[in-house]
């Protein structure tokens, strides 16, 4: 970049001024290209961390970041595509049943994944704890998978934004990865990368997410979405609570037995609300249904009917996993340990605090501190109860599975600890707290009425 004058871009930043798109798509072709040292880029990131960035600025590092590398292009594969993303959270095996659930009502769904990191896990590590489950395809094989059933779910190749990468690396050593222009050009330069026609975002909120309060989780989501719709992309983002576990099960393996189980018509409340009204987003967008109330039932519709489950066991089948396994996850071999939590008093649980869960089923080998960390695959709990049960002293709360026997009693302290047993049951709420999308807010009020599990048939 001749006429690029860095120094120049970090005083501007470090005054607080604006730099103008081009100035930021030359900052980041040069620095991905080696042509900025780390240093320089360091104090740029710093600079935009504490001065801030506006809207053309965010958008303009997503298109430049996305532009670093491939886009799928999916315009030879028949029907509409739609994709999903989630900001991470406890439990979160959403994109397991939502998939195969969109996919068996007819939308396709090119799903693109990433690991799991600190106490947030990654849907790739929870795939490739299906035995055999192969995740690293080539583009033809991903085409030709979307082609044949619909669905694909891969992880991320090196093709994908590799400035995003390289960004990455550096605000993780430098204090400015949560900011939230950098988070919002950081996902969505992944997912612009993806292909689809349309997008629906999952951006979790609570102890246990990336944003801990619901002003910041807003102001991700409305980011998120400013660029999807920047970028001709119909873009829709739930606020969800990750105050609590989702669901029962945390760790890879025992998530997808709870994946199977939902898709075989179990009823987890949380998880089958949350996987309906995502999914009612993705077939409105994906122009099967003409509102989400009407989505929701199709995707309700396809799970109990077990056309999900099916759908789910072809990418298994497709992707060399284990179908038998899938079949029957109770055949498969368990922990070297486990071990139950029983509860301190009787009452009710009023919380679990989905992080110090998050923490502790990543200590008991389910989760990596580092990048390069191995997972134990079996490794996680199963919570038994949940906040409004009613527990008695001494009875279970929670099951663990763990290798690591040595720190057994501590688990379980942890574990213990993060339940809160009160007197009286706590209100009933619901895990959708907002909905964005066309610049504004559903209102919390609307947005748990929008769907309930109260409207749903029995499974
Ligand atoms: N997830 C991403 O992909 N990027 C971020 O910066 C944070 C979360």
């Amino acid at each position: 970049m001749q006429d690029l004058n860095v120094i120049d871009l970090i005083i501007a930043k470090r005054e607080g001024q604006a730099l103008d798109a081009d100035q930021i798509t030359a900052l980041v072709v040069a620095f991905t290209s080696g042509k900025v040292p780390d240093y320089q880029m360091s104090a740029f990131l710093m600079a935009a961390f504490l001065r801030g960035m506006n809207e053309e600025e965010t958008y303009a590092m997503t298109e430049a970041m996305w532009r670093s590398g491939i886009t799928l292009d999916l315009s030879g594969i028949p029907g509409v595509k739609i994709g999903k993303h989630s900001t991470g959270g406890v439990g979160d095996k959403v994109s397991l049943i939502l998939g195969p659930t969109v996919a068996a009502c007819g939308v396709v769904v090119p799903k693109l994944s990433g690991r799991g990191l600190g106490f947030t896990g990654g849907t790739l590590d929870k795939l490739e704890s299906i035995p055999g489950f192969r995740t690293r395809l080539t583009i033809d094989e991903f085409k030709r998978e979307l082609t044949d059933i619909g669905l694909v779910m891969a992880g991320q190749t090196g093709d994908v934004a590799p400035a995003d990468k390289a960004l990455y690396a550096l605000r993780d050593v430098t204090g400015t990865v949560d900011f939230i222009p950098f988070i919002a050009s950081s996902i969505m330069s992944k997912k612009l990368a993806e292909g689809t026609d349309g997008l629906v975002l999952d951006v979790k909120c609570g102890t246990g997410a990336f944003m801990k309060d619901e002003s910041g989780a807003r102001s991700l989501a409305e980011m998120l979405v400013g660029i999807g719709e920047a970028f001709d992309k119909p873009t829709v983002a739930w606020m969800t609570d990750m105050n609590t576990p989702l669901g029962r099960a945390v760790g890879n393996w025992p998530e997808v037995v709870e994946a199977i189980e939902v898709l075989q018509g179990a009823v987890v409340p949380d998880l089958v609300e949350i996987v309906c009204t995502l999914g009612g987003e993705m077939l409105r967008l994906g122009g099967k249904a003409g509102t989400t109330d009407e989505g929701f039932d199709l995707a309700h519709e396809a799970i109990v009917s077990g056309r999900a489950f099916d759908k789910f066991v072809q990418v298994v089948e497709y992707q060399g996993g284990d179908v038998e396994i899938v079949r029957n996850p109770q055949r498969r071999e368990s922990a070297a340990i486990a071990a139950e939590v029983h509860a301190r008093m009787r009452g009710f649980v009023t919380s679990i605090d989905a992080l110090a869960i998050g923490r502790t089923v990543m200590s008991m080998g389910a989760g990596r501190v580092r990048k390069e960390d191995d997972v134990d695959p079996l490794a996680g709990l199963v919570l038994t109860k949940k906040p409004g049960d009613r527990v008695q002293a001494g009875e279970p709360i929670a099951r663990l599975y763990t290798r690591i026997d040595s720190h057994l009693e501590s688990f379980s302290e942890a574990v213990s600890n993060a339940f809160e047993i009160g007197d009286e049951a706590p209100l009933p709420k619901s895990i959708l707290l907002d909905r964005y999308s066309d610049g504004a807010w559903l209102g919390a009020q609307a947005a748990a009425e929008l769907r309930s599990l109260q409207n749903l048939r029995p499974a």
